[in-house]
């Protein structure tokens, strides 16, 4: 193949070589490829010298030859992503991968990869010689734990594997200080942000994740994380979390499993975390919308409706505060689509506004259910939650109500659950203790 020379100047005559170095980049994949990477190894011993395609001219010698540099074996990389609607083979063609190595991957990988979980953005590498079109390496990552690798073996065949992922648990401990959202503080740690809706779920009956937040609170979880090779998979169980703020005071609670089996949250002295109501009927979740950085999304108790409007993006998923049965659900006036939920004791939830309803008049639901989504239905101005309580038909402001909590820990187990508790306390205040 031509090869310009470094020390000639471009000229007409020479445009067709340049053409063809264009090609030989456009069937590296330059131009069609999400990203290329150009790196090198220590060639294996005594590797024929190879010529090498000059990519960019070099500066003219000034003195005489001396020995050539030692000959490098140059690698191409090229990465892209499963578009939507596109197939594993249809996408290594776009990679500019040749039909027959296309087919050699995908039969190296058939009975290894379920091809109907191909999924769009599943990252793919191709790695080749420079200027070779035989592949040499291939991976496809769907995550820290899923990915398959087919490489070329000495005699020459494509061979496909599953790469195997070193699973490990580990307890760990998170502190975070809160400054602007939750969700931002969580990950300026270091962790995802599905950390806030597990510890939100366990303080649900003390903090109201939309209103009770305030810059400067801090936010403690012990918590089960699962590792791959060293990167966090997934988060287990929360076995402990605090939450100490300005308009929440400190709320402590610990994960505990009576020797009878039963599981739940208890404080430090044993008492329930439990109650008939949750404290907000929000659920936390990360709803993209322009809402992103509020802090303090109430609206206002407006005593001419007897209720409390929170702002909150269209989406965001609305629970059932307790236990109960649905008495309506659907339009209702200037409410919007709305539900009114029955509880024990009296009291009647009432959720306004929504943009869908979730469940049916006449049903049970349990407290934490999903019953509908936040939108701007009725008598709305922009998407909220109206949130009213009646007792005995008559409302009550939400934000005072005072509902007891569930049975404590049985005397029978309060020292196991004592020794059980006392290291899990100690890992929430960052002393060195081991937790199982
Ligand atoms: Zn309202």
């Amino acid at each position: 193949m031509p090869l310009a020379r470094p020390d000639d100047a471009p000229s007409p005559r020479r445009l067709p070589a340049i053409l063809a170095l264009g090609g030989f980049l456009a069937a590296l994949g330059v131009a069609a490829a999400g990203a290329v990477g150009l790196f090198r190894l220590v060639p294996p011993p005594a590797p024929a010298p190879k010529l090498v395609a000059v990519l960019r001219p070099a500066p003219a010698p000034t003195v005489a030859p001396v020995a050539p540099p030692a000959p490098v074996e140059r690698f191409v990389a090229v990465t892209a992503r499963v578009a939507r609607n596109q197939t594993l083979a249809q996408a290594l063609l776009k990679m500019q991968v040749p039909m027959a190595e296309v087919n050699g991957i995908v039969g190296a990988l058939t009975g290894l990869f379920p091809f109907n979980r191909s999924r769009p953005g599943d990252q793919l590498r191709v790695e080749r010689r420079e200027g070779e079109e035989a592949v040499l390496r291939f991976s496809l990552r769907q995550g820290p734990a899923d990915e398959w690798i087919v490489e070329r073996a000495e005699d020459g065949t494509l061979r496909g594997q599953k790469r195997p992922v070193e699973l490990t648990t580990e307890v760990a401990r998170v502190e975070v200080k809160i400054e602007g959202s939750l969700w931002n503080s969580l990950e300026r740690a270091g962790e995802a942000p599905e950390l806030a809706v597990l510890a939100s779920d366990v303080l649900a009956w003390d903090v109201d994740f939309y209103l009770d937040v305030r810059a400067g609170d801090r936010l403690r979880v012990v918590v089960q994380k699962t590792m791959a090779d060293g990167k966090l998979l997934r988060y287990g169980e929360v076995l402990a979390a605090e939450y100490d703020g300005s308009a929440t005071g400190e709320k402590r609670l610990f994960r505990y499993t009576d020797p009878s089996g039963q599981t739940s949250y208890f404080d430090e002295n044993g008492q329930s975390a439990r109650r008939g109501f949750l404290k907000s009927p929000l659920k936390l979740a990360r709803v993209t919308s322009g809402f992103g950085n509020r802090v303090h999304p109430l609206l206002g108790y407006q005593r001419a409706h007897e209720g409390v409007d929170y702002g909150a993006p269209t989406g965001t998923p609305v629970w059932a505060v307790g236990d109960g049965t649905v008495r309506q659900s659907g339009w209702n006036g200037g409410c919007g689509k709305s539900v009114t939920l029955r509880h024990r004791n009296g009291y009647e939830t009432i959720y306004c506004h929504l943009s869908s309803v979730a469940v049916s008049a006449g049903k049970g639901v349990a407290q934490k259910q999903i019953i509908g989504y936040v939108g701007g239905t009725g008598l709305a101005t922009g998407p909220h939650l109206h949130y009213a309580v009646k007792k005995n038909g008559a409302f009550v402001n939400p934000l005072k109500l005072q509902i007891p909590r569930e049975a404590p820990v049985a005397p029978e187990y309060l020292d196991d659950f004592r020794q059980k508790v006392a290291p899990l306390r100690a890992s929430l205040e960052g002393l060195p203790v081991a937790v199982n």
